[in-house]
């Protein structure tokens, strides 16, 4: 435990090295959102670089998280040349406060085309400064939000931050109105689990299509899949354990909670898990989650895949979002509580995230799409692409009885009289545990399980945190004007059960009866990627995002051009790379099969009278396989060809999606048959069986 956050720059360090004036407006800047003074900025810089060069930093770096999901950085040395020849070690509060990276090679989707190209990156002095060390050295990681010259958002952590705030200022509202004089800010609180396969590297480096696309394009089903359901939980390997203590050590070092581990259901698939933290932090620290799984992994000789769908036929990986909302003070809003006064609060609280769930449910939708989750959502094994939320038995009852004008009763049959102010003690477990929903309720926090396993947790938090500032905001403005407060927030509630009932749904999300239902309560089935991408330029959510200062218009249409193109791009790098093994590797493979087959033939005929209808027989599957794959690839290379010359970047979207992407798959339908077909020496790509069981 001496190794808890020994690589990070936290208020214990903080505390310990700077002088108490610079240290209490630090802590003024980080607690309460006010503006950094330059002076203070300098003071904290060279503290900085006391403490990095003492545990062998050389180099620091503003560490972003730009439009590509990943994180960037660019290394700079702390040394500064004197007159006489030498260098010294130095650091300036403008360094650490702001960088200037060439924002021209970073996704902006358009912004720098009407603008310039210069981008900025600023301390964001909320996520605690960190040291990076590897075999290559130590750098000074220091967290920044990206933006544009003109101050348009390129990034991830930028709306992110401005959310909370947006949240904070709307829940302040509700809880003022509450009587709540005590707390200074509401913050989102996220604990993101996540999960990953890993798999030997030796198998990983033999396929291409790992390689350059994280997924398998290929491969028939192992005799052997998760039928058997002995992977979940199941104790774990040797191998498998010294890496998870490795991971936890790295993980520890820079101060991530990481807490849970197991194996997931899919086999070679395991889940990590930490201690929930501010939503910022969260999303740091997620990244850096997935950097150190990779890094660590291959220390081991393992290669971990955080692809959404990297093996067909078992089960693929996500993120459970945990989300919710606590204040300074350290109260969790979506805490039932023991006293009827605290519930009423509660269930304020709890109808604003079911009315903004169920009235931007598309926006959320949006915020769980990636290339790779179109695989996931909806088939058996992610929830379906339809937004629901799960309350449980106990508080699904509390809000039925609360669009009836009050709770008479409750659940455990305590006596109950309404008023808002007086409502039933809520048991935190009395939730069962539904796995199907993809918004739940878990005792006081929901859980968005939608979100794909490779993507930063950013847009999903950005979404929940402003869909339900806006709900709030929604509640407070009636509140505020309201003479009387209790028959208001009675009727309030009682609107937003009746308004809102419907996106709440405790059943089996994945029976097929719930989608017919979906449906005829009006509920948005929106099944890909590219369907999902037009609300974010939407009226209506350009409205809501412009209200709340989270993205302005020019922002919204940066990202629906980024996401657009990242779909078209990515599709076509998988069916280029398809095209690649099927035409060096695979058909190569099964015409060296029939060669063989018909060598074969040719000797045994030239030496007896024996049967060679096996052969024969083989000879012209294989011949026929082949026929079919070649046939199958023109097509793919064709419909490529096309895809390029569809002008409209949405057009093309939905082209590579319906023509592009189904070439795709009767391809591989057929090649997976040959591979079948062809003698197992022969086949150039390590199969299912192996990468999935051989660790
Ligand atoms: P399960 O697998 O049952 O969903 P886990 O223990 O694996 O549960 O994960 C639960 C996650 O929820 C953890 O990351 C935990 O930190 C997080 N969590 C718990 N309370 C909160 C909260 N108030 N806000 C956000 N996340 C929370
Ligand atoms: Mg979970």
């Amino acid at each position: 435990m001496d190794l808890f956050g020994v690589n990070v720059f936290n208020d214990s360090v903080m505390k310990e090295r700077l002088p108490k004036n610079t240290y209490k407006a630090l802590r003024r800047t980080i607690d309460e959102g006010l503006a950094l003074d330059p002076s203070v900025a300098e003071v904290v810089a060279n503290a900085m670089k006391d403490w990095a060069i003492e545990k062998g930093a050389t180099h620091f770096t503003h560490w972003f998280q730009p439009m590509t999901g990943l994180t960037a950085e660019k290394h700079d040395s702390f040394i500064s040349p004197t007159a006489d020849g030498r260098v010294i070690m130095e650091f300036s509060g403008k360094e650490l406060v702001k960088g200037e990276p060439d924002a021209s090679s970073f996704p902006s989707g358009g912004i720098r085309a009407t603008f310039e190209a210069r981008g900025y990156t600023a301390w964001d002095a909320t996520s605690p400064a960190f040291l990076k060390e590897d075999e290559g050295g130590v750098v000074l990681c220091i967290p920044t939000a990206f933006c544009a010259y003109t101050g348009e958002a390129l990034d991830k952590k930028t709306p992110l931050l401005r959310s909370m705030e947006a949240l904070s200022k709307q829940a302040l509202r509700l809880l003022r109105l509450f009587g709540n004089t005590t707390s200074k800010q509401v913050k989102s609180t996220v604990g993101p689990e996540q999960e990953y396969f890993l798999i030997d590297k030796k198998f990983y480096e033999q396929r291409l299509d790992l390689l350059l696309t994280g997924r398998t394009l290929f491969g028939a089903p192992a005799p052997k899949g998760q039928e058997m359901e002995d992977h979940y939980f199941g104790s774990l390997k040797e191998r498998i354990s010294r890496f998870m203590k490795d991971l936890n050590i790295e993980l520890w070092k820079l101060g991530i909670p990481a807490k849970t581990q197991h194996k997931e259901v899919a086999p070679a698939q395991y889940e990590i898990a930490p201690v929930f933290e501010t939503a910022n932090i969260a999303t740091d620290h997620n990244q850096l989650v997935m950097d150190t799984l990779q890094k660590v992994a291959l220390r081991h000789d393992l290669v971990c895949l955080l692809h959404e769908k990297p093996f067909a036929g078992v089960n693929g990986s996500g993120k459970h979002n945990n989300w919710s909302m606590t204040t300074d003070d350290g109260l969790n809003l979506l805490d039932p509580g023991r006293t009827p006064h605290d519930n009423a609060q509660f269930l304020s609280f709890l109808c604003a995230v079911i009315k903004a769930v169920d009235e931007y449910a598309d926006v959320l939708r949006v915020a769980a799409a990636n290339p790779g989750n179109d695989h996931r959502l909806g088939a058996n094994e992610a929830p379906p692409a339809i937004i629901s939320v799960f309350l449980g038995e106990q508080l699904s009852d509390v809000f039925a009885q609360l669009g009836n004008g009050g709770p008479k009763s409750s659940k455990q049959g305590g006596h109950l009289t309404i008023g808002v102010t007086t409502l039933p003690a809520l048991a935190k477990d009395s939730t069962d545990r539904n796995r199907t929903s993809p918004f739940a309720f878990t005792g006081n926090k929901f859980e968005f399980r939608m979100v794909p396993s490779s993507l930063s947790i950013s847009g999903p938090n950005i979404v929940l945190n402003t869909i339900v500032a806006e709900a709030l905001a929604q509640i407070a403005d009636r509140l505020e004007k309201a003479s009387d407060f209790q028959a208001e927030l009675r009727l309030i509630l009682k609107q937003i059960v009746n308004e809102h009932g419907r996106v709440v749904f405790d059943g089996n999300n994945y029976a097929d009866d719930w989608i017919a239902e979906a449906e005829r309560r009006g509920l948005p089935n929106i099944r890909s990627m590219v369907e999902a991408i037009p609300v974010l330029i939407s009226d209506k959510t350009v409205a809501l995002y412009e209200k709340h200062g989270v993205f302005s218009r020019v922002e919204l249409h940066s990202r629906y051009e980024i996401l657009l193109e990242q779909y078209a791009k990515n599709v076509n790098i998988e069916a280029q790379t398809m095209i690649h093994m099927v035409k060096r590797q695979i058909l190569p493979a099964g015409m060296k099969y029939a060669a063989e087959l018909a060598q074969g033939i040719g000797a045994i005929k030239a030496v007896s009278q024996a049967s060679v209808s096996v052969q024969e027989g083989k000879l012209r599957e294989v011949s026929a396989a082949l026929a079919s794959v070649q046939q199958k690839l023109s097509e793919l290379e064709k419909a490529c060809e096309e895809a390029k010359s569809v002008a409209d970047t949405y057009a093309q979207g939905v082209f590579y999606r319906d023509v592009v992407f189904k070439a795709m798959g009767s391809l591989r339908a057929d090649t997976d048959r040959l591979e079948m077909q062809v003698d197992a020496e022969l086949w150039p790509l390590p199969t299912y069986a192996e990468m999935l069981f051989l660790l």
